[in-house]
């Protein structure tokens, strides 16, 4: 299945209705979660989503009559959640167990029924026929949607079936991507991506914008209670978050979907991007990319297309190996820009060769076109593997120069 998720054209009355369903979601949500808590301190059985649903409408029909206008999938989808929150805190450790949602925090609403299509329209129950902000497909039977808002908008979101591959460029190659600090990604034909550093450039207007919102917070208020102005100010932050967002997303979907769609396999390096981002000054940059974001765009880009994807071990070094004679070095500063190798004397970009290298490691390579690259020697690739895994990464610093 894909995923579509479009922008909704809404005028001011089914704006309210769509903020009405959310806020109606959330209170059934929270709603629900204090009952089971309660159950769960007198040590009672936890309501299944079944049962809040049933007391849901008892309380809809005597004392929530707000709720009425409202469709019942909302609260129903709340509740459902609501239980698999509690079943995904049962089952994993790691996992916390649900907290009560807050306006404002990822507002959404679910609705199913009737839903129709039809050009940059779609009919939802409730709302009537709402323009979109573009095409939508068309002859696809959509069952169910959800509705949710970010800044200042709501977007709609649902999934088609998608016939098994997409149609995929003529001239199909392997190629490796080395993903960087200073270029977002370098391609082993030499191509680069070039970073967009949407939260760089838009730093001193966010701070502006925060320091503009703080100065209209009245302490002591709850955020429902504050000023009109702090409201403003406020969604003046959001907003600015949301264009972030918006140019981070844009660009990695540009370069993941060249990258599926031209090649017939794409070779990655497994980051350890958790590892990297505990490095203050280097965490930024790499967070700023959506290293990944990346991956996860490419793995399903790549299934669309019916592409193969290879994640290199995080433990190849392929920064350190070089391109031409597969020697590997010992040292490399992340300050060198330019790989040297002193066994062949060969001069290379050190992102274009790191890429190279992985490229070299993609499982359906045999031989290249132009025959000058040679395939990787096995025995030695495992060699400098082992060794690699030997001396354990000890500092960030040594994980970041393999970038
Ligand atoms: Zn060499």
């Amino acid at each position: 299945m894909k995923s579509i998720k479009v922008r909704l054209e809404l005028n001011n009355e089914k704006r309210s209705l769509a903020a009405q369903h959310a806020g109606t979601a959330r209170y059934a949500y929270n709603w629900g979660l204090a009952k089971s808590q309660k159950a769960h301190q007198a040590g009672l059985k936890r309501p299944t989503a079944v049962d809040l649903h049933k007391e849901w409408v008892v309380f809809k029909h005597t004392e929530a009559t707000w709720a009425q206008s409202v469709s019942k999938c909302a609260p129903q989808e709340a509740f459902r959640h609501l239980n698999n929150a509690y079943q995904r805190a049962f089952q994993m450790e790691h996992v916390r167990l649900p907290k009560f949602k807050k306006k404002g925090q990822k507002d959404s609403f679910y609705l199913e029924g009737s839903i129709h299509l039809k050009g940059n329209r779609i009919k939802l129950p409730k709302f009537g026929w709402v323009q979109c902000s573009e095409m939508l497909p068309q002859g696809v039977v959509v069952k169910n949607v959800t509705v949710s808002r970010q800044a200042q908008h709501w977007f709609v979101s649902f999934k088609i079936p998608y016939s098994k591959t997409l149609q995929k460029a003529a001239n199909q190659s392997i190629i490796g991507v080395d993903l960087g600090i200073k270029t977002l990604a370098t391609l082993s034909d030499g191509q680069t991506v070039a970073h967009q550093r949407p939260y760089r450039q838009q730093k001193r207007k966010l701070r502006l914008a925060q320091r503009q919102a703080s100065k209209k917070y009245i302490r002591g208020k709850s955020d429902q209670n504050q000023s009109q102005n702090y409201k403003k100010a406020q969604a003046q932050v959001a907003k600015i978050h949301y264009k972030i967002a918006c140019v981070r997303k844009d660009a990695l979907h540009q370069v993941t979907t060249r990258l599926a769609k031209n090649h017939s396999e794409v070779v990655i390096e497994d980051l350890n991007v958790k590892g990297m981002s505990r490095n203050h000054k280097l965490a930024s940059a790499i967070l700023d990319g959506g290293f990944y974001e990346f991956r996860r765009q490419l793995t399903y880009k790549c299934g669309w297309y019916g592409s193969k994807l290879t994640v290199v071990d995080r433990f190849y070094p392929s920064s350190k190996t070089c391109s031409g004679c597969q020697k590997v070095q010992k040292e490399l500063s992340l300050k060198e820009r330019t790989y040297c190798c002193e066994h062949c004397g060969l001069e290379i970009d050190r992102d274009l060769n790191a890429a190279i290298n992985l490229r070299n490691q993609a499982v359906s390579y045999t031989a290249s076109a132009c025959g000058v690259f040679k395939p990787p020697n096995d025995s030695l690739v495992r060699d400098t593997l082992k060794q690699e895994t030997d001396c354990k990464i000890e500092n960030v610093q040594d994980c970041v120069s393999s970038v």
